[in-house]
């Protein structure tokens, strides 16, 4: 009986902490209340988030959690063809500017577009991208939409969602091995910035 309950308390658990990635301090509120009754010491009912609930938390482990690998091949298929935008902050346009050897007014009339109050990279009316000559003009300045890519979070929801890039994307699975914290990293600029 006591097996029973504590399984549905941390099926519940796990759930939770599935769906919405965090443990909500009501949850917590009722570990700590089954804890407590069930007569665990404080150190006990402590090790709700630690080795009581290891295989939860091995459980609460995203699928990319051996790391990914990807190395981009420079083929250029996602910066051409199909209309996007490519957003640059100041600094971005700062050092791209600097990287090309010219003035930030002569980047800004040559390069850029303004969509509400934000600056976007122009493209070609077939929707290349204006930096895509042959290659991207400036690959080791690249603004951080292009750099993080594919780590972002809805190519990171599945396995599934990550083998639709793949279709697209031939750096996908190739290369060098990102480890979990690279991605959650990557995947913490890329919320600051467009989340
Ligand atoms: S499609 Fe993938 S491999 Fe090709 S340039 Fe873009 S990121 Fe690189």
């Amino acid at each position: 009986m006591v097996c029973l309950e504590s399984g549905l308390i941390e099926s519940i658990y796990i759930v939770f902490y599935k769906r919405h990635g965090i443990i909500d301090n009501i949850v917590l509120e009722s570990l700590y209340g089954y804890f407590k009754k069930k007569g665990d010491s404080v150190e006990q009912m402590d090790n709700v988030g630690t080795t009581k609930n290891r295989d939860i938390q091995e459980y609460s482990q995203p699928w990319f959690k051996d790391g990914l690998r990807f190395e981009c091949q420079r083929c250029g298929r996602c910066c051409r063809g199909e209309p996007g935008v490519v957003w640059v902050n100041k600094r971005e346009i700062e050092e791209i500017s600097g990287f090309l050897g010219i003035s930030k007014n002569a980047f800004a009339k040559n390069y850029l577009r303004s969509i509400n109050d934000r600056f976007s990279l122009l493209e070609y009316s077939n929707g290349d991208c204006i930096m895509y000559d042959n290659g991207c003009k400036i690959y080791d300045q690249r603004p951080c939409q292009c750099r993080s890519f594919p780590f972002w979070r809805p190519n990171l929801e599945n396995r599934t969602e990550w083998e639709k890039v793949k279709k697209t994307c031939p750096g996908i699975d190739k290369g060098k091995l990102h480890t979990l914290k690279d991605i959650e990293d990557n995947l913490r600029i890329h919320e600051r910035r467009f989340g």
